[in-house]
């Protein structure tokens, strides 16, 4: 018996979990074993505003929040464990390959800023000539690129212990090995059965990433997720230094570069392709041309979080109060929101009117909330 239990042990369910016990719930962390989908192990890092939400305003807000949020977490984290989550927010670019794609770079962030409105939305559009200046050894194919203030970047290996530690340094318990086969519910009444026991709790939160798809239907709720394939490359350490992240291509406190990410439909294959890898490399290497120097020392592929729109599903069972959910593909940007502003509204018992447009209702009728509500 606990407060409350939080399935998924990856940077979604960490974060809440962190959030819960340090709003004083007694929460059981369950998470399945090593070997598992977990897209927090397989990510980049990026801690990113820019172009998140066009046509959403309120998930630039809320993507927005998490990046303002983002040092206080990391302060907490080191505080508390002695980790340091490597966040970096310099600003961020995008960078464009050709007139065309910079027009359309540039069309997209006015439409950015326009569905803004006060909120504000900073941006540059910068030519070949400024971005030469900021970033040595560009490319002379680069048009020119984006830049808005808000972006960053973290090591999110390091998010993701400095997650778990904090959360049990605070007594938080955690289960590996546990993942969730059946459930019951009754309104703040969930119990689960995992291979290491049942558990009982009066909230639960499922963060269990892609495994949410099945479980969200046992208590009320829908979490319609499917996975979408990244690759990922990681160069040698670099003499040349990026001095900012780029959409696809970052450069670590360790000089390496990782070079990314392909979105793939491939369903639940987790193979890596030679020609998706190539396409990858050949887009770096012309941006920056000196990367084609550097070897390739790893590289891997990991499948996103993804609903149908791409932006995060939040709810709260109406079925079942006190159970919720928290999905979506933007794990590390947002893992400060989820500490330190949705765990809050979970341990309030309900989730703020902010956060009704990320329902799943919005998919319409046929999703299990809807017909719930
Ligand atoms: C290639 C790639 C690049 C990305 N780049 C970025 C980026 O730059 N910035 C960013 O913000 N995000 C990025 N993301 C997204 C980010 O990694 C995810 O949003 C985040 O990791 C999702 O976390 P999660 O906890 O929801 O899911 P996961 O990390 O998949 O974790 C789910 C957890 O739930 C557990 N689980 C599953 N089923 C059960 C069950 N039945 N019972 C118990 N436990 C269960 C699993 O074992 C796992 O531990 C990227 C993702 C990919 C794939």
């Amino acid at each position: 018996m606990a407060d409350a239990i939080v399935v998924g042990g990856g940077l979604v369910g960490a974060a809440i979990a962190y959030g819960l016990q340090r709003e004083g719930l007694a929460t059981t962390l369950l998470d399945e074993g090593d070997v598992a989908l977990r897209a927090s192990r397989g990510n980049f890092g990026l801690v990113w505003v820019q172009s998140k939400g066009l046509g959403a305003p309120h998930y630039q807000r809320w993507t927005r929040a998490s990046a303002e949020g983002w040092a206080g977490l990391a302060g907490d984290l080191a505080a508390a464990t002695g980790l340091d989550c490597g966040l970096s927010q310099p600003g961020g670019l995008h960078l464009c390959l050709s007139d065309a794609e910079m027009q359309e770079r540039a069309d997209r962030m006015a439409r950015m800023k326009a569905e803004a409105g006060n909120h504000g939305y900073e941006y540059r559009m910068l030519d070949r000539r400024e971005l030469a200046e900021m970033l040595p050894g560009l490319g002379p194919e680069v048009a020119g690129g984006s830049f808005t203030p808000y972006d960053g970047h973290a090591n999110p290996l390091n998010l993701l212990h400095a997650l778990h530690k904090a959360f049990t340094g605070l007594g938080g318990r955690y289960v590996p090995h546990a993942g969730v086969t059946g459930g019951r519910a009754a309104p703040h009444d969930f119990h689960v059965e995992t291979p290491a026991g049942a558990f009982r709790a009066g909230v639960i939160v499922l963060a269990a990433g892609l495994g949410n798809a099945a479980l969200a239907p046992l208590f009320g709720l829908s979490a319609p997720v499917r996975p979408q394939r990244g690759q990922i490359l990681v160069t040698e350490r670099a003499r040349e230094v990026l001095p900012l992240p780029t959409t696809t291509i970052r450069q670590t406190p360790e000089g390496t570069l990782m070079i990314g990410d392909s979105h793939e439909e491939a369903g639940f294959d987790l193979s890596q392709k030679t020609e998706v890898m190539a396409a990858i490399a050949d887009r770096a290497v012309r941006c920056f041309p000196w990367i084609a120097r550097l070897n390739i020392v790893r590289a891997w592929s990991a499948l996103r979080v993804m609903a149908p729109d791409g932006l995060p599903v939040y709810d709260a069972s109406e079925r079942f109060p006190g159970a919720f959910t928290a999905n979506c593909h933007s794990g590390v940007t947002l893992a400060a929101a989820h500490a330190r502003l949705l765990a809050p509204m979970i341990a309030r018992g309900a989730l703020d009117a902010a956060l009704e447009p990320f329902s799943a209702r919005r998919f319409g009728p046929g999703f299990p909330g809807r017909a719930a509500a």
